[in-house]
């Protein structure tokens, strides 16, 4: 573990790794390499199995630091954070990322402040400079800038990124890497947390795994409008997501928000509609590998990333697309 000088927080559930876990480290993967060090991958969890945790190591972890008890089966910023802490000190890396989900975005802040540290929070870029420091990128002052902050004489270096804000790392199978197993009864587990149950909110988590989004904005004019929308989407078979000013007037729910202040999408296909493509909202969605974008408007910014841009009146246009996909034909 000596050279594993920089560490990702894998994140799982009920057993399983997720997948912003594998996004951390396609990103950890360009960074060792320009700061000759090896990856640990850090996971916190209860009888975690060896094949889940190969996984890690088949996506480019060189360690594996499962921290484990029945206690840390579920995210617990207060026991979570007293390891993390008791393993910085014992194994000193000098850089640590996490995704910016709602683990990352609890845990990393209490852990920095706690070590006395710096953190940035919601990175798009990460790179390494010529004296081996973290270089973190992320928007500022509403988007309108990109700022690179760097964290002077303090150890570690901390970040979160956005989740699906990178593509995931591919797995080389047979790649070899050690898994080091943590009691986390070694450390004060105690808590004031109770879990009660959990609710997952299907539409939240459908809009990030989704491969198909459709994104709509003011263009649609009014809440019930919307439903058109949706018809396209059980047609497309497509999540729903909805520009800030949409979600602002109340038409859709803050889960949908696809943006700066929303969420980071990068499906197969993204389908704009309505959306006028401000610097904020493209944040949230411009890694989408195709987007076809809907506006009346010629000038509009969303036809800067469109790969298929149609010039038009999306009540006139939207209602032509769900005739020909009920008639079966394709996008
Ligand atoms: C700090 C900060 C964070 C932000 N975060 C986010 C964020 O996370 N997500 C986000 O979306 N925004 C965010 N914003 C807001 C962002 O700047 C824009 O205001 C917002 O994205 C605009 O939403 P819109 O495209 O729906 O509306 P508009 O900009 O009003 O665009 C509506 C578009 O619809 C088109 N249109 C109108 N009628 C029709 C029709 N009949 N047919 C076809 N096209 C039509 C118009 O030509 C226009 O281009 C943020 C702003 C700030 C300052």
């Amino acid at each position: 573990m000596n050279n594993a000088k920089l560490w990702i927080l894998a994140e799982q559930f009920e057993g399983e790794i997720l997948k912003v876990s594998y996004e951390l480290l396609g990103r950890a993967k360009d960074l060792s390499k320009k700061k000759n060090c090896q990856v640990a991958a850090v996971i916190f969890g209860a009888n975690l199995g060896d094949a889940e945790l190969q996984k890690l190591i088949d996506r480019g972890a060189d360690f594996v630091l499962a921290i484990e008890a029945p206690e840390l089966k579920h995210f617990d910023n207060e026991a979570y954070s007293r390891c993390m802490l008791g393993m910085i000190d014992k194994y000193e890396p000098e850089i640590i990322i996490a995704a910016a989900t709602s683990t990352g975005r609890t845990l990393m802040p209490y852990v920095a402040m706690t070590a006395h540290t710096g953190l940035t929070a919601d990175c798009t870029v990460l790179d390494i400079d010529e004296e081996g420091k973290l270089l973190q990128t992320r928007p500022a002052i509403g988007g309108n800038i990109m700022a690179t902050i760097r964290t002077q004489g303090f150890m570690p270096q901390m970040a979160t990124v956005r989740p699906h804000s990178s593509k995931p790392a591919a797995p080389v199978e047979g790649r070899v890497g050690e898994i080091v197993r943590v009691d986390g009864n070694d450390f004060d587990l105690s808590s004031n947390i109770k879990r009660k149950e959990l609710v997952l909110s299907s539409e939240e988590l459908q809009l990030q795994e989704a491969d198909k989004v459709v994104i709509v904005g003011r263009g649609i004019k009014r809440a019930e409008n919307i439903k058109l929308i949706r018809e396209l989407c059980d047609l497309l078979g497509a999540a729903l997501g909805a520009t800030r000013d949409v979600v602002d007037r109340g038409w859709l729910s803050y889960p949908h928000q696809v943006g700066l202040s929303g969420k980071t999408i990068n499906p197969k296909l993204c389908v704009s509609i309505g959306v006028s493509g401000a610097i904020q909202q493209l944040a949230g969605m411009q890694t989408a590998e195709n987007i076809i974008a809907i506006n009346k408007d010629p000038e509009a910014q969303i036809f800067k990333v469109a790969d298929i841009g149609m010039v038009g009146d999306l009540f006139e246009i939207v209602p032509v697309l769900i005739a020909k996909l009920k008639n079966g034909e394709s996008l």
